[in-house]
């Protein structure tokens, strides 16, 4: 989505643009697939506005049809539904049902939780001024933008002191460990407090493309065509020569250019660029700093996905929860079982069960937004959990990744079939799984992650700082820009779409 955004505004300010994709279609974690007549998700499940993604949209006149996505949170038999903020009432009382010695803990959290949506609706309460064109809008900037700003940047201040890991803050609430459990571990490890309680706002502004999410990638992509952009797919970027200005595929293909914007993993960049090429020596210094920085930081969690065809209508599905639910199976929570054994194979099998067994769901059901997208009276569902890709990776290494994969997949239709889809099990007609290997392979991004960094870096080696984030697309090579999800932190759809826009500006205003 970055590289796509910032191809498709320097095609509109009129520069010459090649957009080089290494996969055999764009669109990177935003992307379908088709099984069998049914279409999943490969990454992420729907898109959140934000106050980002429908200004792009429109300053690019592209038009799609969006859908709203409604998300449903359920744990044990209850499900509620998001519908406004007042749902936080529901949300609330679902939890005081299943810990009723805690609702003076839970209490206080939703306090908080109140607070910090309310720092989200003034932080995407508008739409992003980078979006609008002042000269046009001068009304909007005057009686808005302004007054906007100001708000804006009290609300900031505020959000710095919420930067603790979401686990310690509600830790010092509440000493209930499966309490704490259930509400943090549907976020990333050390996910800040203000990122992780503020995204019950933002559930609510989620959307699905019909067609499904890589409708998004293809639109935008359609329109770099008819603005005169080219692309190429099944491209590899495998060397970088900043000296010569021009990048080299798997091929031996070359490319020249005048500005490079990178929005791909960011360890690859250094990897591929040819630093020895580069004459200036304060230069040189300065990227090799910048690779060692970056050398021993890790990506974000990644998931575990099942995949499953399943032979019950939609209706079935409907009458349970919405399109887009996050479900704990198990009030117990994780507890010890955060931590995955990998010592022996039965060690493995057994931390691993009790992995999947007590985590939260996200289960996404494409046909409940678009009847077009399974064969009549079938449903296809997409259940994930956060997934470590070091453990993954460990368990390849031994020999025993099919084996992973099937107890994972086995383990989870168990849990929905005795828990929140009652004979789901005897109706599945196919079924298939995804690791963090695979969106390694599929993507390219270091430790097959969702959202760039993570969070338990000591250090993050970009920027941070939300007032700042215009830098953040600036790196040290030069006529090199770079953007998406590893140039800012916390990262996501928005953020990708940003930098992509900074990245465009700010090669059109060196140009
Ligand atoms: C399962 C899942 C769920 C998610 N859920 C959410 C969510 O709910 N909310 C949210 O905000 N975000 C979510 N995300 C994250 C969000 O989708 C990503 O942060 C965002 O789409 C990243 O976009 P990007 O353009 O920065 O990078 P990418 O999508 O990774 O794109 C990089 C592109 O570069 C290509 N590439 C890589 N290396 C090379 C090379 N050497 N040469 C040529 N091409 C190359 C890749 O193939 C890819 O197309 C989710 C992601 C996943 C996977």
């Amino acid at each position: 989505m970055a590289g796509l955004t910032s191809a498709a505004f320097l095609a509109k300010s009129g520069h010459s643009v090649l957009l080089l994709e290494k996969h055999e279609k764009v669109g990177g974690c935003v992307n379908s697939f088709q099984r069998d007549g049914y279409v999943f998700e490969g990454g992420i499940r729907a898109v959140e506005n934000s106050g980002v993604l429908l200004p792009m949209l429109r300053q690019l006149d592209i038009e799609m049809e969006l859908v709203k996505n409604d998300v449903s949170i359920g744990l044990g038999n209850e499900v509620i539904t998001l519908r406004s903020i007042d749902s936080l009432a529901d949300y609330q009382s679902l939890l005081a049902k299943s810990f009723p010695g805690d609702a003076g803990d839970i209490a206080t959290i939703f306090s908080a939780i109140r607070k910090i949506s309310g720092y989200m609706d003034v932080l995407y309460g508008i739409d992003n001024p980078l979006f609008l064109d002042m000269k046009k809008d001068r009304k909007y900037l005057v009686k808005v933008l302004l007054p906007w700003l100001f708000k804006y940047l009290m609300t900031i201040r505020k959000i710095e002191r919420l930067k603790e890991p979401v686990r310690d803050y509600l830790d010092r609430i509440s000493d209930n460990e499966s309490l704490v459990d259930v509400i943090a571990q549907h976020f990333f490890r050390d996910t800040p407090a203000f990122f992780a309680l503020g995204y019950l706002k933002i559930y609510l502004d989620y959307y699905y493309p019909r067609g499904g999410v890589q409708t998004l990638p293809d639109r935008l992509m359609n329109r770099i065509s008819d603005l005169g952009g080219e692309a190429r797919v099944k491209t590899e970027v495998k060397a970088v020569d900043p000296q010569l200005r021009q990048v080299s595929d798997q091929e031996g293909n070359t490319y020249a250019y005048k500005k490079l914007v990178w929005a791909a993993d960011l360890k690859t960049l250094y990897r591929v660029l040819d630093v020895d090429s580069i004459e200036d020596r304060q230069t040189r210094a300065n990227i090799i700093a910048k690779r060692k920085a970056m050398a021993d930081k890790k990506g974000g969690e990644s998931v575990f996905t099942l995949y499953l065809c399943v032979d019950l209508d939609r209706e079935y599905f409907a009458d349970i929860a919405t399109e887009h639910l996050f479900y704990t199976p198990y009030s117990r929570g994780l507890l010890a079982a955060h931590r995955i054994e990998t010592t022996s194979k039965e060690e493995t099998a057994g931390s691993l069960k009790e992995y999947f067994r007590y985590n939260t769901y996200e289960i996404a059901c494409p046909v409940l937004r678009d009847p077009d997208l399974a064969p009549a009276g079938k449903t296809g569902l997409i259940v994930s959990t956060l997934f470590d890709y070091a453990v993954a990776r460990e368990i390849f290494d031994k020999g025993w990744y099919e084996k992973f994969k099937l107890l994972g997949e086995n383990t989870i239709v168990d849990v929905l079939n005795e828990t929140i889809y009652p004979g789901i099990k005897d109706r599945i007609v196919g079924q298939f799984s995804s690791t963090p290997l695979t969106l390694l392979r599929e993507h390219g991004n270091s430790e097959g992650a969702i959202t760039g960094w993570a969070f338990t870096n000591k250090e993050i080696p970009v920027e941070t700082r939300l007032p700042r984030i215009a830098n953040s697309v600036r790196t040290p090579v030069p006529d090199v820009f770079q953007a998406g999800q590893w140039v800012f932190s916390p990262a996501g759809l928005p953020v990708s779409i940003l930098t992509g826009k900074l990245a465009a500006d700010a090669v059109t205003r060196d140009l």
